[in-house]
């Protein structure tokens, strides 16, 4: 198994990690009811997809 020859340098390692970012994550409208929901995933607010319901959603 390969194994590190040398201890990378703290800039080495802060250098590659300049290119670590955090991933947004992507929301789009509810067709149905408007809320805010995740493209290819049911609504969490009225269980639509794609116009149709899929889920039920439990009431409080
Ligand atoms: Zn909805």
């Amino acid at each position: 198994m390969a194994v590190p020859k040398r201890r990378m340098s703290k800039m080495k390692g802060r250098q590659r990690r300049t290119h670590y970012t955090a991933v947004t994550a992507t929301v789009a409208s509810c067709r149905h009811c408007g809320a805010p929901a995740r493209p290819h995933f049911a609504c969490p607010s009225c269980g639509h997809y794609r116009g149709r319901p899929i889920i039920t959603i439990a009431e409080r």
